[in-house]
C-alpha cells in the first residue's frame, strides 16, 4: 500500500486524526509543537506543507484529551474550507507575541479581540478546558490562541528562555539550553576564558 500523506486525505475526521497523532494528546505535547511552531520559518513551506500546518493548527484548536475526541466534540467539528497563507502567518505572529510577552518580558499579554463562541468542555478526569468554537474559517485565530494559553497555563514552571540562543523552549527539570548545541557552545566559551592561549589552537598552528 502507498504512503497516505494527511493533506491529500479528503476525509476531515481522517485529516483530524492523522494530525492528532503527528502532535500528540497532551497540554504538554502540545505546548512542545507551538513553540517548534512559533520559531518555524513560513517562508520555506511548500504547498502540501501549509495544507499539513492548517490541519495541525485546527487539531491544535481542538485540544484533544489522552482519551480521545469525545462524539460530541466530532459533531461540533467545522472543519475551516482553506485557511489563507496570510491567516496562518497572523496566528503564527499572535502567538508569538503572547509568548515573548509571557516569557521573554515577564509581563502581560491580552487576548485580542475575538469573533469565536466561547465554550468550557469538561473530560472524563473532571477537568474543565476553556476554548472556542468557530465558523469556519472566522475565528480561526481564537481558537487556536485559546488552546495556547491553555497548554501554556498547564505547563507553565516548564516554559523557559534558552540562556544561550534566547530560544524559548519546553524545559525538563532543571534545563536551561535548548539543545545540546546551545551547552556546548556555552561550554567552548568558559573554556577558551580560562585557557586563551588555546585560542585558535585546533584550527591553525600557532603563528610565530
Ligand atoms: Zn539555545
Amino acid at each position: 500500500m502507498s504512503q497516505v500523506r494527511s493533506a491529500s486525505v479528503n476525509d476531515p475526521i481522517q485529516r483530524v486524526i492523522a494530525a492528532a497523532e503527528r502532535m500528540g494528546y497532551t497540554h504538554e505535547a502540545r505546548l512542545g509543537w507551538v513553540l517548534n511552531f512559533v520559531h518555524r520559518d513560513l517562508s520555506m513551506l511548500r504547498a502540501g506543507e501549509w495544507l499539513d500546518l492548517q490541519d495541525d493548527l485546527f487539531v491544535f484548536s481542538l485540544q484533544i484529551p489522552p482519551d480521545g475526541i469525545k462524539p460530541s466534540t466530532l459533531q461540533r467539528i467545522r472543519y475551516p474550507k482553506k485557511v489563507g497563507h496570510k491567516a496562518l502567518r497572523t496566528v503564527q505572529s499572535q502567538l508569538k507575541k503572547m509568548m515573548e510577552a509571557l516569557v521573554v518580558r515577564h509581563g502581560y499579554w491580552a487576548v485580542p479581540p475575538t469573533i469565536g463562541r466561547y465554550c468550557l468542555d469538561r473530560s472524563t478526569n473532571g477537568s474543565i478546558t476553556t476554548g472556542f468554537i468557530h465558523e469556519g474559517s472566522m475565528g480561526f485565530t481564537d481558537t487556536v490562541v485559546m488552546a495556547a494559553i491553555n497548554a501554556l497555563t498547564a505547563s507553565q514552571q516548564r516554559i523557559r528562555q534558552c540562556i544561550e540562543c534566547r530560544r524559548i523552549f519546553l524545559a525538563v527539570r532543571r534545563q536551561v539550553y535548548c539543545a545540546p548545541v546551545c551547552s556546548q557552545k556555552a561550554r567552548t566559551r568558559r573554556f577558551l576564558k580560562a585557557h586563551p592561549e588555546q585560542v585558535g589552537s585546533a584550527s591553525s598552528p600557532a603563528q610565530g
